[in-house]
């Protein structure tokens, strides 16, 4: 089965096209047939794509919204310079796997798109102001553009998260709050650390009730998770994408009353000083340079810089931090998994969130650390209590093989 697998966001749609099925699924051996992204959509586009058989493409074309990014990008891969021999026509393209981002508490598994599915997600709006509203075009555009006899099932961002006991999902206000508006935790980045808790398990030869670990999605966006017997019982992110781990542009945790102090004295609404707090903070904001890693780092060993020293220095201790109190959640781990673009590439930013963690039983493997780019691997000695992984994550093929399994009427998906 040929699946689609789509992740729209505002002005952008990344794109996977990735051949799987039951059989495929248990040998480990589904193949990605081409993949990409849409990016300017509005104006004139950049279309960037790849396949297994032909080299990086890139070109431009006026592309006014997501539909029209779509068709265009379906019409490239059914033609003949994609040099996709899978798929001749788009009748070729036999299902579509969409990331929605917040499925809110209605959905706790990826779901099969009908009318029903489809206003709960338009339901969830209101928690997803800027996310889930590109979801639903995106589905209504596959829908016009494939027909309505192709399946197309949602994958939650939120739906790992749903384990999370009333504890670790209320916030301590007042409890109509949560009734009125559910306000309360969520978490996000779930495809990702529900993979990795999955890879890791693989592995490990273990079954999912003896998987123990705190996962790290450590890239643009930042998260933890603290999983206990294959599920999540805490994670990092909370209301939205801002809590937490300090991130590329986001500020992480932070007091609430720095919200109105702020307003007050930039003169800056409400809604303003959100925005600060998601796009101008973070690394970017304590550097004042980058929200990249890579380039921070570099600036580091070049100049030593005070202020990307110090971003650094705050980005690695809150995600000790987090791993620390996330051992005292759980009753302790079994090991810690790196994963997203710092945790699977940066071998320092691994080393300085571990420094400190010796107490907790784990010692990183020097030798296996800087070995580990990219790759899974373990990156602690072998006589570490609290083990160390790197594993890469790979949420497109999640998603797609949630919806060959929700095709096939699979209840619980791994
Ligand atoms: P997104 O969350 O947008 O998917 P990624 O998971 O690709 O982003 O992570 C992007 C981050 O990973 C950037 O900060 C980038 O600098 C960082 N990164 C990628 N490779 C390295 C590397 N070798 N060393 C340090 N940081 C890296």
């Amino acid at each position: 089965m040929n699946v689609l697998v789509l992740n729209s966001g505002s002005s952008s749609l990344k794109f996977q096209l990735i051949a799987t099925d039951r059989e495929r699924i248990q040998k480990n051996a589904d193949e990605r047939i081409c993949r990409g992204e849409v990016e300017r959509i509005g104006g004139e586009a950049i279309v960037t794509a790849e396949s297994e058989k032909s080299p990086r493409q890139k070109f431009t074309a006026p592309l006014a919204d997501l539909s029209a990014a779509l068709e265009y990008l379906i019409r490239w891969i059914a033609s003949e310079e994609s040099g996709i021999s899978q798929v001749q026509s788009a009748a070729d393209i036999h299902a579509v796997g969409h990331r929605v981002v917040h499925g809110g508490e209605m959905f706790s598994e990826s779901a099969i798109i009908t009318d029903e599915v489809l206003k709960g997600i338009e339901d969830c709006i209101d928690l997803a102001p800027l996310h889930n509203p590109n979801n639903i075009k995106c589905i209504r555009a596959a829908r016009q553009i494939l027909g309505p006899k192709v399946p197309q099932v949602a994958v939650f961002d939120t739906a790992f998260h749903h384990s999370l006991p009333e504890r670790a999902y209320l916030y301590a206000l007042p409890y109509h709050l949560y009734r009125r508006h559910h306000i309360r935790r969520y978490g996000f980045h779930g495809t990702s650390h529900r993979y990795v808790a999955y890879r890791y398990r693989v592995l490990r030869n273990l079954t999912r009730e003896q998987t123990h670990v705190i996962t790290l999605h450590l890239g643009n966006g930042c998260s933890a998770a603290a999983i206990r017997g294959g599920y999540p019982v805490d994670t990092s992110m909370g209301m939205t994408p801002l809590e937490g781990l300090v991130m590329g542009t986001r500020s992480g945790d932070i007091d609430p009353a720095i919200v109105n102090l702020i307003a007050t004295k930039e003169g800056l609404s409400p809604h303003e000083v959100e925005m600060l707090l998601n796009t101008q903070s973070g690394l970017l904001g304590i550097s004042g340079l980058t929200n990249d890693m890579r380039v921070l780092q570099q600036e580091l060993k070049d100049h030593d810089d005070r202020r990307v020293r110090l971003a650094i220095e705050v980005f690695c201790y809150r995600a000790r931090k987090y791993i620390g109190a996330f051992l005292a959640c759980m009753g302790g781990a079994d090991a810690v998994v790196f994963t997203g673009g710092i945790g699977e590439n940066s071998t320092d930013i691994r080393a300085r969130i571990c420094t400190g963690l010796e107490w907790a039983g784990l010692k990183l493997d020097k030798n296996r650390n800087e070995h580990a780019i990219g790759k899974e691997a373990q990156i602690s000695t072998d006589d570490s209590n609290l083990k160390a992984f790197v594993i890469p994550t790979d949420e497109e093929l999640l998603i797609a093989r949630d919806t060959v399994r929700c095709i096939a009427g699979e209840p619980h998906p791994s």
